[in-house]
């Protein structure tokens, strides 16, 4: 988990990143909001530490609900980038599609599973109804790291 190095971009490749910490926890969301957002049954992200990720190239814009939580969009392509939630400055939750290499991106939590399309399927191995309970999240961080390692 050390060394955890990854670069990524958006559709056009204008907005460049760089990954230097290993994900907190994979993620695939269906509420309707990602589902608008990504024009798809779900999105895909990866918990990274703020202080892991930075934008090498480009200047991505705010987009989405333009509201307390930031996304992160190219201004070209207008892929969906990135998002600094509201109130939780200490993780970048990056679109995990847009990583050069997706490989181990396999969604560790699915949530907002009550709004999901009725044929959508992640194989993730914990689904919420909604969020974790924010004492769950300790606990799956850690079974996310065993889980990877294997
Ligand atoms: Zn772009
Ligand atoms: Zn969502």
């Amino acid at each position: 988990m050390t060394d955890w190095k990854r670069e990524g971009g958006c559709r056009c490749g204008q907005v460049r990143f760089k990954v230097s910490a290993a994900p907190l926890v994979t993620m695939a969301c269906h509420c309707t909001g990602c589902q608008k957002m990504s024009s798809s049954a779900f999105s895909l992200s990866a918990a990274i530490p703020a202080e892991g990720f930075e934008v090498t190239q480009g200047e991505p814009v705010i987009g989405g609900l333009h509201g307390a939580s930031r996304h992160y969009f190219c201004p070209h392509c207008m892929s969906w980038m990135f998002t600094r939630p509201e109130g939780m400055d200490w993780f970048v939750n990056l679109r995990s599609p847009l990583l050069d290499d997706t490989s181990g991106m396999t969604p560790f939590i699915e949530t907002w599973t009550s709004e999901k399309l009725p044929f959508a399927q992640t194989g993730a191995p914990h689904s919420y109804e909604a969020l974790p309970p924010i004492e769950a999240y300790e606990g799956l961080m850690k079974e996310y790291g065993a889980w990877t390692a294997k």
